[in-house]
C-alpha cells in the first residue's frame, strides 16, 4: 500500500480508527459527522465547496511546486529600506532555531516549569530591546512596528493621567505604514492624529495626549528629540518613539532623550524580510508604564526549592479576565522570531553588531559621498535620500535593470537604503544609477554620528555565546528544558498544536520566499502572489465565504479587521447608530478586546446550563438593543466545544434584527469539509492559520489570522498600507507572507478528501478521550447526541471541592508523566479543555488517557487520607532531578514523584528543570530583564 501525505498527516489509521469508534459506539466517521453536526449546517461530501481544490499531491511534488514558484520570484538586492532591511541570519539559527520543532512547535509558555528554555530567550530578547533603546522594560514582542506603534498610541493614552486631549500629534516622517495603521486604530477609538514637521523641534498649538516619532525618520534623517520631548512633557503630552535597533547600537537612543515609550521591530536582526513578515516588533518603556504594556511580559520569580525560574508576569491571559477592558487583544505575537533576534545580538555581542552598524553606515556615507550635493540629509544612518528633479524614475529603473531595488519616492526623490547584506558591488551599481562615479574611500566630510556613550547587552546572554559551538550548545541547553510537539502530544483545547510537517516547513527559508522586500515591484514576485490567490480562494471555498484577506498577523487581528468591517459596513449605510456587538459568556477574551478596540460597546449574552448560548436572553438582548445591534460574535463550534444545533436560528434573529454575524473560526479544525460558516450565517470569520492550517505555534507565534467575509463586506477588508487613505491591520499588505507556504502546502497535500477525514478524525478522537476519561473526569458538555466535537472540556471542580486537588495540580503533575498541560480554566474556570487534534495516533492518545487516569489514582489516594494533599506528588508536581538526592521528608517516595505509574516505556523521562513556580512572588518582585548571573548560583 502506498501512503499518502494524509496517511502521514493522520495519526490513528483505519484499525484505530475502528478501536476509536467502537469505543465512542458509532458505526463509521460518516455516521459520526451525521450525529455530532447539526443536520441543518451539514455539507454533503460532494458539496462541501472543496470540490475548487487541486488533487491532493505528494510531499515531493508540492516541494517541486513551491520550488518552481519560489525560483519565478526574483531576489533582488533591497535597498528599499522603509523599515525592513536585508539580513544574514547566521547557519546555526536557522538549522538549530528557525527549523528546529524544538523551538518552532512550542505553544505560548502558559505552563512554565515545562517553557524555561524559550521563557529565558525572551527574556535575553526583552533585555536586548531595552537596552539598545534606553529603556527599562520591554515586553515579549508585538505583530509588527507598525501595530507596536499603535499599541504605543493607546499606551499613552491610557498611561497619560493629566491630558484629557483626544488628540496624537506625529511626525511627518514616520514610515508610511506606521501612519495608515495608526490612523486606522485610531478612527474608532475618537483619537484625532496631528500630522506635523516636528525636527524643527516646535510643537504647534492646542493639546496633545502624545506625541509619536521615529528615529531615523522614513528619510533616513537622524533627529536629536531631546528639546522636542521636553517640551512636549511641559504641554502635559507623552512621547513614544520608533527605534532602528542597529542604529541605536551608535547613536542616542530614544530613553536616553527622554522619551517615555519606544517601539519598532527587531527584523532586521537576523529575521528574513519574508515579502513582509513574520517578525518582532518591540515595546519598551519606562517602568512606571510597565503595567500598561499589551502583549507578554516575561519575569523572573521563584521555584518551590527558592531556585530562580521564569513565567509570564502580570498582564498573563489579560484579555480573559479583563475582557473589554483589557490593554489590548493582543495573543498569539511573534515568540519565534523574538527568539531568533535574541540569539543574533547573544551570537553577535555588542562588538559585533556595532561593527555591523558601522559597515552599514559606511556604505551609505560612501554614496553619500558619491552623490554630493543631492543627498538631501547630512544625518543618516543607512538611509540616503537622494534629490533628482525629474530624473527619479529613471534612476530606479536603471538601478533594477542590475538586479537592485531602489524606493521610489516621487518624481524627484529616491531613497537608498544600506543593510547588513550590501556589497561595495551594489554601492557601485546605485552610484552608476544615478550616474555618479565613486567618491573617494574614506573621504566622506560628513559629522559622526556616533553619539551613543552607554554601553549595552553587557550581561553575559551577549557576552558567552559569540563561537559556533557555544550557540549550538546553548540552544540545545535552553530547548532541552521544554515540553514542544516533537517530545510528547500537547493537548491544549482552543489552540489546536497538529503536526507541522517538515515539507510544509522546508520552502518558508528559501531564498524565493524569504528574500522578497514586502514593498517590491510586483514584477519580482509572482510565484508568491500565486501562492498568496490560491490560498485566498481556496481558504474562500473551505469556509463558504465570498472574500478573504491574510493580511492580519494573528486571529486577534483577524476579529479587529473583521469587526472593522462590519462597523464600516453600517456607517456607510448611514446606521451609525449601530455601535452594540453582543458576545456570549463563553467567549475567548479577544473578542471582547477587539471589540473595544474597533470602537464597539460589548453585551454579553448569557448561556444555559448545557453550555449554548441562551436563546432567549439573545432575544431578550435584541430587543432591547434594538436599534444599536451592530453584530453578534459567536465561536462555533463553541469554545465548549459543541456543536450548537440552534446556530442557524441564532444566526437568523441577529440578521432580521439587522445585525451581522461574526463567526470566529478558531475551532475550525471541527469544521472543515463539513461544514460552512459563510454558508450557515456567517457575514464574517477570521481563521487561526496557525491552529488550523497548520503554521506552527513558535513558542507564542508567529500567527496568520486571515479575514474571511461575505460579498457586501469584501470592500472594507484591509487594504494596501502604502496607499494614503486606506486602511490597513498590519505594516505589509500581505501580513505574514513568507509562512503562507506552510498552509498552501498542507491544503495542496490533503485535498478534499484528506482535509475531510482530519476533521473527522479529529472528532473522533476527542469523542474517544471524552468517553474514556468521564468516568474519572466529567466531561462538561455535550451535544445533543451526547457528543463533543474536536475538544472535550473536563471538569474538576467537584473534585477540588472534595479533595483540594486543583487543576493547577493535575496541570503540573502531568509533567512528572512527560506531558504538556491541557488549557486550564478556560472557558470555564475550574476545568481542564483536551483537544487531541486529527495527528495524535492511537498510542499517544492512550499514553495521554492512562497518564490522566493515573493522576486521578493519584487523586483518590489523597481523597482516601494516603497523603494530605499539601504534601501530595499532586501539590509537590513537577518534581526535578533534584528531588533525586538530598533530604526526603515527604508522606510519598521519591519513585512516586519522579518515575509516576503510568509513565510510558520505553518513552525516556522528560525533566522538569524547575519546580512549581511562584507567579505572585515575581508578581510582587517585578523583574523582567535578564538577572545578573550570580542569581543563578543558589
Ligand atoms: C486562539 C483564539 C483566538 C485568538 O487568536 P490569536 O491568533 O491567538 O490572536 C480567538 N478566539 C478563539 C476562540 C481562540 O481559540
Amino acid at each position: 500500500m502506498t501512503r499518502s501525505f494524509a496517511d502521514r498527516h493522520i495519526g490513528p489509521d483505519a484499525d484505530a480508527i475502528t478501536r476509536i469508534l467502537d469505543t465512542v459506539g458509532i458505526e463509521s466517521l460518516d455516521a459520526l459527522a451525521d450525529l455530532a453536526v447539526p443536520a441543518s449546517i451539514l455539507d454533503a461530501p460532494a458539496g462541501n465547496g472543496l470540490c475548487v481544490l487541486p488533487q491532493a499531491a505528494s510531499e515531493h511534488e508540492v516541494l517541486d511546486e513551491l520550488a518552481a514558484l519560489a525560483h519565478s520570484n526574483t531576489v533582488a538586492a533591497s535597498m528599499i529600506g522603509l523599515g525592513y532591511y536585508d539580513t544574514l541570519t547566521p547557519p546555526v539559527l536557522v538549522r538549530n532555531l528557525l527549523e528546529n520543532p524544538a523551538w518552532y512547535t512550542a505553544y505560548t509558555p502558559y505552563q512554565p516549569e515545562i517553557s524555561q528554555g524559550r521563557l529565558e530567550a525572551l527574556l535575553n530578547f526583552q533585555t536586548m530591546v531595552s537596552d539598545l533603546t534606553g529603556m527599562e522594560v520591554a515586553n515579549a514582542s508585538m505583530l509588527d512596528e507598525a501595530t507596536a506603534a499603535a499599541e504605543a498610541m493607546t499606551l499613552l493614552r491610557r498611561a497619560n493621567r493629566t491630558s484629557t486631549s483626544a488628540r496624537l500629534l506625529i511626525d511627518a516622517d514616520l514610515f508610511p505604514q506606521t501612519r495608515t495603521v495608526l490612523q486606522t486604530r485610531a478612527e474608532p477609538l475618537g483619537i484625532e492624529i496631528v500630522e506635523a514637521e516636528l525636527a524643527g523641534g516646535t510643537l504647534p498649538e492646542g493639546d496633545f495626549f502624545g506625541v509619536l516619532v521615529q528615529v531615523p525618520g522614513a528619510s533616513g534623517r537622524i533627529t536629536d528629540w531631546t528639546d522636542l520631548i521636553a517640551a512636549a512633557h511641559e504641554r502635559g503630552a507623552l512621547v513614544a518613539a520608533g527605534a532602528d535597533l542597529l542604529a541605536m547600537t551608535l547613536i542616542t537612543p530614544p530613553g536616553e532623550q527622554g522619551a517615555d515609550v519606544c517601539f519598532g521591530t527587531t527584523q532586521r536582526f537576523g529575521v528574513p524580510l519574508g515579502f513582509g513578515g513574520p517578525h518582532a516588533g518591540f515595546l519598551a518603556v519606562r517602568s512606571a508604564h510597565a503595567r500598561q504594556l499589551p502583549g507578554r511580559l516575561v519575569g523572573v520569580s521563584k521555584d518551590a526549592d527558592g531556585h530562580l525560574a521564569y513565567r509570564l508576569a502580570l498582564q498573563t491571559r489579560e484579555q480573559h479576565i479583563r475582557r473589554e477592558k483589557a490593554t489590548s487583544n493582543i495573543c498569539t505575537a511573534q515568540v519565534l522570531l523574538a527568539i531568533v533576534a535574541a540569539m543574533y545580538a547573544s551570537y553577535h555581542g555588542a562588538d559585533g553588531l556595532r561593527a555591523i552598524a558601522r559597515r552599514v553606515h559606511r556604505h551609505a556615507e560612501r554614496l553619500a559621498a558619491g552623490l554630493g550635493e543631492a543627498v538631501v540629509h547630512e544625518r543618516f544612518f543607512d538611509t540616503v535620500l537622494v534629490h533628482v528633479p525629474g530624473g527619479a524614475e529613471a534612476v530606479v529603473a536603471k538601478a533594477k535593470g542590475r538586479g537592485v531595488n531602489l524606493r521610489l519616492v516621487d518624481g524627484d526623490h529616491v531613497a537608498v537604503a544600506c543593510d547588513e547584506a550590501t556589497t561595495e558591488a551594489h554601492v557601485a551599481v546605485v552610484l552608476d544609477s544615478f550616474g555618479s562615479g565613486a567618491a573617494e574611500p574614506g573621504a566622506p566630510g560628513l559629522p559622526s554620528i556616533e553619539t551613543r556613550t552607554s554601553p549595552y547587552l553587557t550581561h553575559p546572554a551577549f557576552t558567552r555565546y559569540h563561537t559556533e559551538t557555544a550557540m549550538l550548545r546553548y540552544l540545545r541547553q535552553l530547548s532541552d528544558k521544554d515540553i514542544a510537539l516533537d517530545r510528547s502530544m500537547i493537548p491544549l483545547g482552543s489552540c489546536t498544536m497538529k503536526l507541522n510537517a517538515t515539507a510544509e516547513m522546508e520552502p518558508i527559508t528559501w531564498p524565493g520566499f524569504a528574500r522578497l522586500h514586502p514593498y517590491a515591484p510586483v514584477e519580482d514576485v509572482p510565484g508568491l502572489l500565486r501562492v498568496i490567490e490560491d490560498l485566498e480562494s481556496w481558504l474562500a471555498a473551505l469556509t463558504g465565504y465570498d472574500r478573504v484577506s491574510l493580511q492580519p498577523n494573528a486571529g486577534s487581528q483577524g476579529e479587529y479587521a473583521g469587526l472593522l468591517a462590519i462597523r464600516r459596513y453600517h456607517l456607510d449605510r448611514g446606521d451609525t447608530h449601530r455601535d452594540t456587538c453582543l458576545i456570549p459568556s463563553s467567549a475567548h477574551g479577544t473578542n471582547a478586546a477587539s471589540a473595544a478596540m474597533a470602537g464597539l460597546r460589548v453585551e454579553v449574552v448569557k448561556c444555559r446550563e448545557n453550555g449554548d448560548v441562551d436563546l432567549d436572553d439573545l432575544r431578550a438582548k435584541i430587543a432591547d438593543h434594538a436599534d444599536r445591534l451592530a453584530c453578534i460574535m459567536i465561536t462555533y463550534p463553541s469554545t465548549h466545544g459543541v456543536y450548537e444545533h440552534e446556530v442557524a436560528e441564532l444566526c437568523a434573529l441577529v440578521h432580521e434584527a439587522g445585525g451581522q454575524v461574526y463567526v470566529d473560526g478558531a475551532n475550525l479544525n471541527a469544521l472543515v469539509g463539513l461544514a460552512r460558516p459563510g454558508r450557515f450565517g456567517g457575514d464574517v470569520s477570521h481563521l487561526n492559520l496557525h491552529k488550523t492550517f497548520c503554521i506552527p505555534h513558535g513558542g507564542g507565534g508567529p500567527g496568520v489570522g486571515p479575514v474571511a467575509v461575505r460579498e457586501h463586506l469584501a470592500r472594507y477588508l484591509p487594504g494596501d498600507p502604502l496607499e494614503t487613505g486606506s486602511h490597513a491591520v498590519s505594516a505589509a499588505r500581505y501580513g505574514s507572507a513568507s509562512i503562507l507556504p506552510i498552509t498552501w502546502a498542507y491544503i495542496r497535500m490533503m485535498g478534499a478528501e484528506g482535509l475531510r477525514r482530519a476533521t473527522l478524525t479529529a472528532i473522533a478522537s476527542a469523542n474517544y478521550i471524552a468517553r474514556r476519561l468521564d468516568s474519572h473526569y466529567p466531561v462538561l458538555y455535550t451535544g445533543a447526541d451526547g457528543t463533543v466535537a474536536h475538544e472535550c472540556i473536563l471538569d474538576l471542580r467537584e473534585i477540588t471541592r472534595r479533595t483540594g486537588v486543583t487543576v493547577d495540580d493535575v496541570a503540573k503533575r502531568l509533567a512528572d508523566y512527560g506531558f504538556h498541560a491541557p488549557t486550564m480554566s478556560f472557558p470555564v474556570a475550574g476545568t481542564l479543555m483536551v483537544e487531541p487534534t486529527e495527528s495524535e495516533n492511537l498510542d499517544e492518545l492512550d499514553a495521554f488517557i492512562d497518564a490522566m487516569i493515573a493522576i486521578k489514582g493519584e487523586i483518590d489516594q489523597v481523597a482516601a487520607g494516603a497523603w494530605p494533599v499539601e504534601d501530595s506528588p499532586l501539590r509537590g508536581a513537577p518534581h526535578t532531578t533534584a528531588c533525586l538526592v538530598g533530604d526526603w521528608p515527604h508522606p510519598y517516595s521519591r519513585e512516586t514523584a519522579v518515575f509516576p505509574q503510568g509513565v510510558a516505556h520505553p518513552r525516556p523521562k522528560i525533566w522538569p528543570a524547575v519546580r512549581r513556580i511562584d507567579g505572585a512572588y515575581g508578581d510582587r518582585n517585578l523583574v523582567c530583564s535578564c538577572p545578573p548571573l550570580d542569581a543563578y548560583a543558589d
